[in-house]
C-alpha cells in the first residue's frame, strides 16, 4: 500500500501511476502469500508463530531511491546518475553522478537519515565514464566534512584508484587547511578504501549481497551491472549498457529491474555521425522491451533515459510495445 501512495504523492501522470500501480500489486500480491504462509505456519505450530512466519509479515526492509536519473545532458531536472539502495538503516550508493549529495540530502530530510551526508559510507560504480563520477569527489569530501571518520568503502572497476588517487592529489590544499582550521575534520574521514573488482560476489554483510557482472558499453574495457539481493528484494541495475543477454540471466523474475535505456524514435532523429556511438554504448526502447520480457522483473524501472527530443509519454510506449509487465520511467527522488 505505502508504495502505492508514495508514487500518488509524486504526481505521476495517471499512466504512469497505473503502471506503478500495477508493480505494487505484484509486490503486494507476493506479501499476501507470504501472509498466508505465515498464517499456516502459526496454526500448525502448538506454541505460536515462528520466528520466520513473523518475520514474513514484517514492513518492507528495502528503499530504492533513484537519486540522480539524468545522463551527460546537464538537464536541470534529473541530477547526475546515482541510485541508492536503502535496507534498515543502512544506505548504499550506486554510481555517483553530479548533484548526488544533495539529492541524498532530500531523500534525508523527506524521512530517510540514512541518506544524511555522514552516514554516505559505500559506493559501487558501474564504470568511470565521468557522467557517473563526478560525484565521486563530492562523496569523498562532503560527508566527511559534516562528520563521516571512516574513509568511504569504495568498489568499482579498474581504473577507480587511479581516480581516486587523482581527486585526492588535486585537492590536497583544500584538504590540509580543513583538517588544519579550529574544530576542522579530522585526517581519514575523506579518503577511500578502493576496491577494484571482476565480475562475480564483490560485497556481502548481514543485510546485502552485491553481484558485479560485465555489460558491454561502447570502448570500455570494464563495464558492470548489478545485482543487489537484500532480505526482501532481488534489484539489478543495467549501469550503461548497450543490449545484452547478461541484463535477462542476472534479473531472472527479480523484483526490480533498473535499467537505462533511449528512445527508438528520438535516436532517428540525432546526427547520422553519432548514430552508431549510442547504437553501442546504450539499448534502445524496442531492445529493452526485449529484454524485460525475457526478464520478466515485477517491474522494470528506466533511468539514464537519453530522449534524443523523444517525450516521456513516448519513450514508455516504445518501451510497452514489446513489453507487458509494470514500467515506469523514474524521475529524480522517486522510490521503489
Ligand atoms: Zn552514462
Ligand atoms: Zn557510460
Amino acid at each position: 500500500m505505502f508504495m502505492t501512495t508514495r508514487w500518488m504523492n509524486l504526481g505521476l501522470p495517471s499512466r504512469a501511476r497505473r503502471a506503478a500501480s500495477a508493480g505494487a500489486m505484484a509486490l503486494r500480491a507476493r506479501a499476501a502469500t507470504a501472509g498466508a504462509v505465515a498464517l499456516l505456519a502459526c496454526a500448525a505450530t502448538a506454541g505460536g508463530c515462528l520466528p520466520g512466519a513473523l518475520a514474513a509479515q514484517a514492513p518492507a526492509r528495502t528503499t530504492i531511491v533513484m537519486l540522480g536519473t539524468g545522463t551527460p545532458i546537464p538537464d536541470p531536472e534529473r541530477a547526475g546518475p546515482a541510485v541508492a539502495i536503502v535496507v534498515d538503516s543502512v544506505a548504499y550508493l550506486f554510481d555517483a553522478g553530479s548533484g548526488v549529495v544533495r539529492r541524498a540530502a532530500a531523500a534525508a530530510r523527506d524521512g530517510i537519515p540514512a541518506l544524511s551526508a555522514p552516514r554516505l559510507g559505500t559506493l559501487f560504480l558501474t564504470h568511470l565514464h565521468s557522467d557517473h563520477t563526478l560525484g565521486l569527489n563530492d562523496v569523498l569530501f562532503t560527508p566527511w566534512i559534516q562528520g563521516r571518520t571512516a574513509p568511504l568503502e569504495l568498489y568499482g572497476p579498474p581504473g577507480t584508484r587511479r581516480l581516486v588517487s587523482g581527486i585526492l592529489d588535486g585537492n590536497a590544499e583544500d584538504i590540509a587547511e580543513r583538517i588544519a582550521s579550529a574544530g576542522g575534520p579530522a585526517a581519514g574521514g575523506e579518503r577511500a578504501n578502493v576496491h577494484e573488482i571482476g565480475e562475480g560476489e564483490v560485497y556481502r554483510d548481514a543485510r546485502i549481497t552485491v553481484r558485479a557482472f560485465r555489460v558491454p558499453h561502447s570502448g570500455w574495457a570494464h563495464a558492470f551491472g548489478y545485482q543487489v539481493t537484500t532480505p526482501d528484494r532481488v534489484i539489478v541495475l543495467s549501469g550503461d549498457a548497450r543490449a545484452n543477454p547478461a541484463i535477462a540471466r542476472a534479473c531472472n523474475r527479480c523484483d526490480v529491474l533498473i535499467h537505462e535505456v533511449y528512445s527508438d524514435s528520438g535516436f532517428r532523429t540525432i546526427p547520422a555521425r553519432r548514430q552508431p556511438y549510442h547504437a553501442q554504448a546504450h539499448t534502445s526502447a524496442s531492445e529493452l522491451a526485449a529484454i524485460a520480457t525475457a526478464a520478466r522483473p515485477k517491474l522494470l524501472v528506466l533511468y539514464h533515459q537519453l530522449y534524443f527530443g523523444a517525450s516521456d509519454a513516448r519513450l514508455l510506449a516504445e518501451v510497452r510495445a514489446g513489453f507487458a509487465g509494470a514500467v515506469v520511467s523514474a524521475r529524480d527522488l522517486q522510490r521503489f
